[in-house]
């Protein structure tokens, strides 16, 4: 049988409850993480990578009339928790539990917020020395938190330039994602649309700024078993991405964790091992391996 390596992830992992305005993984197995924990009982050699936020401060907007009146005041259109109620250090038990896991996680930004719109997008426009310093903020919250993780990034809202991807460069992050494509077909040569950069494979890590830059090629939600089977049979890496949260605020995303996003992962999992070789895999591993592949 035909080998392929696949990874599971989501963005947005922060000490929120339910009793905020969303479980964002702080309801612990009585929340939305209890579907990757069933996943995990389904398929125990599974590795899971979560991107978390060490300082969540990104809040839920206004929207419609109330957002238009307030942009056209100049006022604030999105609300911001001040007082840093989801600083990792300020939630011990939950590291100690989510440790425990053995989930492999990442790091998605300091705050997942910036002034501008879209304000999701935290490192859009800032400077060398802003995102250095972000960085090693998030780096110095996770340590304190004592939360075990990896030098591996993935930029809020997709926002990202050339200072933050020197600024991970030089603080030797082991590998970056910056490139979602669910939607361009799986060919040979397949590329990554709309990054910026030329040459970003879909199928497998490419370099990018010398990083090691892991595609996320398959949605939990929006994809099925076929795309998985395209891209084993092009020698590709399955790169399965999703949210941790539907619903926040007024914010929404489709591949949230819920029963359908499980349902998805379940099936087309089942008919992937039936016919190959799946190796689960850490994204640390990929990048090790293809950092060594690509140094050639
Ligand atoms: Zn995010």
């Amino acid at each position: 049988m035909k080998k392929v390596y696949f990874n599971l992830n989501f963005d947005d992992l922060h000490p929120e409850t339910s009793n905020h305005i969303s479980d964002s993984g702080g309801d612990k197995e009585k929340g939305v993480l209890r579907w990757v924990l069933k996943l995990k009982e389904e398929f125990p050699k599974l590795k899971i990578t979560f991107y978390a936020t060490p300082n969540w401060r990104y809040y839920s907007g206004f929207n419609g009339i109330k957002y238009y009146l307030r942009k056209f005041l100049k006022m604030k259109t999105v609300k911001v928790w001040e007082d840093e109620p989801f600083r990792l250090d300020k939630h011990k038990d939950w590291v100690k539990w989510l440790n425990k896991q053995k989930f492999e996680i990442a790091i998605h930004g300091l705050y997942h917020f910036q002034e501008e719109n879209p304000q999701g997008a935290e490192f859009t426009s800032l400077n060398y020395a802003e995102c250095i310093f972000r960085l090693k903020t998030a780096i110095k919250i996770m340590k304190n938190a004592k939360l075990k993780f990896v030098m591996g990034f993935r930029p809020p809202g997709w926002g990202f330039n050339n200072n933050l991807l020197n600024s991970l460069k030089d603080l030797n992050f082991k590998f970056i994602g910056i490139s979602a494509d669910v939607i361009t077909p799986i060919t040979k040569n397949a590329l990554v649309k709309e990054t910026g950069f030329k040459n970003v494979s879909l199928l497998e890590p490419s370099l990018v700024n010398n990083l090691i830059n892991i595609p996320q090629n398959w949605d939990v939600i929006k994809n099925d078993y076929k795309r998985m089977e395209e891209i084993a049979e092009n020698n590709g890496v399955i790169s399965a991405k999703g949210h941790v949260f539907r619903n926040y605020g007024n914010d929404f995303n489709e591949n949230g964790l819920c029963e359908k996003v499980y349902e998805n992962i379940r099936e087309s999992l089942n008919k992937l091992l039936e016919n190959y070789n799946v190796k689960f895999v850490t994204n640390s591993f990929i990048a090790e391996k293809w950092r060594k592949k690509l140094r050639k």
